[in-house]
């Protein structure tokens, strides 16, 4: 097993994401720290474990982030505002949590002289897709103020990194899904296409369903922060599955992984959304040696089975 670092900071540990990237830290013995101020986390998201410290904290003081900073040698930084809703109706809460919540944790990294940031970033920054797949280089004019604020943050991860002589990666996340993402009526696409199929309800489309997704499980996601941490390579990486999956193809998996034969509506699209995106994900798999290693039938299967015991719990 690869040795991890000593010590690590994860902001928005107790989130979806976060919560796979301290399970997989911990699995390399290294001691962790989480800070979160719970809005969507939750410490129920992670295992018990002595390495682990939790802190209540907001990522838009910098007292708090320089103080859970203490001792780190590597920062994964994943907490944000992620609802595209709350987005629009708070733009301002929006950038605060997620440019100077970001400006915050550079600052507690050069003043601790921590030499390593991997920042969680989007595919939502690049908008509508001109070309697929999606690279690196590829046009960025994001289509959400959630979109804005990503891009604005990884703005300042290259420029402030290179400034304060410090390694920073971005990962820019595709379409994530797996086990701790929780269902919500206005999120993710997956728990609620499970959520329907387990209460037998018909799986609502939004157009044609031929528009298509990179879904990426998060288990892989995970492994690419811990590969970001074991690379000297830095920059911008893409992060996804290079698999173009349609809405049509992921209802039907999802039908099948739940086993309830509900039908599927159509409705009119919905306005922001765009048509078509998968990551190209050639550099990070040079670079990082990423691989990502579930398909989307099996990272399904495995997510039902999580969401039908969590409703046995
Ligand atoms: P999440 O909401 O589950 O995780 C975000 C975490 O940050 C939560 O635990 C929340 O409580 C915490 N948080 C929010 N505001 C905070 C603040 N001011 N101070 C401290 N903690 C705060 O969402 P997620 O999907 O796990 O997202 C994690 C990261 O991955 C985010 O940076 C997000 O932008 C990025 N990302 C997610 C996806 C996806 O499909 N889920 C795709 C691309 C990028």
């Amino acid at each position: 097993m690869t040795s991890g670092p000593g010590r690590a900071l994860v902001t928005g540990g107790a989130g979806f994401i976060g919560s796979h990237v301290v399970g997989k830290l911990l699995a390399r013995g290294c001691s962790v720290a989480v800070l979160d101020d719970y809005s969507t986390g939750a410490n129920e998201n992670l295992p018990r474990a002595p390495g682990l410290e939790l802190i209540a904290g907001d990522v838009r003081d910098y007292s708090q982030v320089l103080q859970a900073a203490q001792g780190a040698d590597v920062v994964f930084h994943l907490a944000a505002q992620v609802g595209n809703v709350l987005s629009l109706e708070r733009p301002d809460t929006d950038l605060a949590t997620n440019a100077l919540g970001t400006i915050n944790v550079l600052k507690a990294c050069r003043e601790l002289s921590i030499p390593k940031l991997v920042y969680s970033s989007s595919g939502a920054i690049f908008g509508e897709t001109v070309y697929i797949p999606v690279d690196e280089d590829h046009p960025k004019a994001p289509v959400s103020a959630y979109g804005i604020s990503k891009l604005c943050a990884e703005q300042y991860c290259l420029v402030l990194g290179a400034e304060y002589k410090f390694q920073v990666s971005c990962l820019r996340y595709f379409n994530a899904y797996g086990v701790n993402q929780r269902f919500n009526p206005y999120g993710n696409v997956i728990p609620i296409f499970v959520e329907q199929a387990l209460k037998g309800e018909p799986l609502h489309i939004y157009g044609d369903g031929e528009q298509t997704r990179d879904f990426i499980d998060v288990r892989d996601l995970a492994e690419a922060n811990l590969l970001a941490y074991d690379s000297d390579a830095q920059g911008v990486f893409n992060i996804g599955t290079g698999v173009a999956t349609t809405v049509n193809q992921l209802a039907k998996h999802a039908i099948e992984a739940v086993g309830n034969q509900v039908p599927i509506t159509y409705g009119p699209s919905r306005a922001g959304e765009v048509r078509d995106s998968v990551a190209d994900i050639g550099k990070a798999a040079s670079q990082l040696g990423f691989r990502p290693s579930i398909s989307i039938q099996q990272g399904v299967k495995d997510y039902v089975e999580w969401y039908k015991a969590l409703g046995r719990a």
